[in-house]
């Protein structure tokens, strides 16, 4: 209930002028968020690179419409791609990216020919590329620019959200040797015909879908806070005789990091997934949509302003 009325606040301008022109909000994205520039997203992939965590960099955007929008958000991954290199911070730090910061929503042919190019930078630098999965309506749109860029760019990543009743299908469909697949269960509101509303179900979808990673020749990634979930990818990954940088766990920027340490100690591979920019209003609305903790965390910080 609180998650979809934040979600849908998510989609209204006047909360979101709100939300973003208050003093506060700068104060709580700071514990979600890198900070809004490069120098910030670089310095935060070193400080977990001192720790033994890898990085996966996302500059913050969605939904542009406009294409000047989109070559610049190509050109700041592009510059941050030769800054990690310049600075020895590849391959630990990688990239993830929105098509739909890239054009998909205008144009499917003109956001392939960006990702081309941060793939392409990417390499380069030594580093990967992952496409992160917006909601249900980009699903099959951002599958086919996957299998376009995996064509020359191998080593590109995909995600996939255990909500969606379609998931269990297309991790079989990824399983591949070198096919990268980020496991979640899913950030978006999405409609019964196509997504479990149960968290239950989430969960034991999450799990067939672990299954058939782990069970698979490809490189399992797998983002998740959960304790059970993180319990049950050791488990499966030491059923299936992976070793251990045959797959790796995921948690985003500011959140369990002492569980992040606890994993590392025990041989894990963890990625920090790490957004920067000045467009942090749907990320930090999906964070706080995700966990009531994290609503009370920004009321706390309101109330202690007023
Ligand atoms: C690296 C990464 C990348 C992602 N990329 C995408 C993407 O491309 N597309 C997309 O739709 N979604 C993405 N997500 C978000 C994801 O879909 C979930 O919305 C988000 O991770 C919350 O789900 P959860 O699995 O952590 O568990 P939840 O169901 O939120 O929580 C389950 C349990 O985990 C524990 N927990 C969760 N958060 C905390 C916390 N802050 N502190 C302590 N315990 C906690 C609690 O015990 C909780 O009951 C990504 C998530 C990660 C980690």
């Amino acid at each position: 209930m609180l998650r979809s009325l934040i979600l849908a606040a998510a989609g209204n301008e006047t909360v979101k002028r709100a939300v973003a022109g208050a003093p506060i909000s700068r104060e709580v994205v700071s514990r979600f968020v890198a900070g809004e520039g490069m120098d910030d997203a670089v310095r935060a992939a070193r400080e977990l690179s001192e720790q033994g965590l890898s990085a996966s960099l996302d500059h913050l955007g969605e939904h542009t419409t406009d294409l000047a929008q989109a070559i610049a958000a190509t050109e700041t991954y592009i510059g941050l791609l030769e800054r990690l290199a310049a600075e020895h911070l590849t391959p630990a730090a990688e990239v993830s990216i929105k098509l739909s910061a890239i054009g998909q929503g205008v144009d499917e042919d003109f956001a392939v020919e960006r990702a081309r190019e941060v793939c392409a930078a990417a390499e380069r630098a030594g580093t990967t590329v992952t496409l992160d999965m917006e909601d249900h309506t980009t699903t099959d749109s951002t599958l086919r620019i996957l299998e376009d860029l995996r064509t020359d760019h191998p080593s590109v990543g995909a995600v996939l959200q255990s909500y969606l009743r379609r998931t269990e299908a297309d991790c079989e469909a990824l399983t591949g040797l070198g096919s990268r697949v980020r496991l979640c269960k899913g950030a978006y509101a999405e409609p019964d015909e196509v997504a479990y509303q149960d968290k239950h179900d989430v969960d034991l979808s999450y799990v067939r879908c672990l299954n058939a990673l782990m069970a698979g020749k490809g490189r399992p990634m797998i983002a998740t806070h959960d304790p059970r979930l993180i319990a049950i990818a050791a488990e499966r990954a030491a059923r299936y005789g992976r070793v251990p940088d045959s797959w790796e766990y995921q948690m985003l920027y500011g959140t369990r990091p002492t569980e992040q340490q606890r994993l590392i100690e025990l041989g894990h591979t963890v990625r920090v997934y790490v957004p920067f920019g000045q467009e942090w209003y749907g990320y930090l609305m999906r964070r706080l949509a995700e966990r009531p903790a994290n609503v009370s965390f920004f009321l706390r910080a309101v109330a202690t302003k007023g």
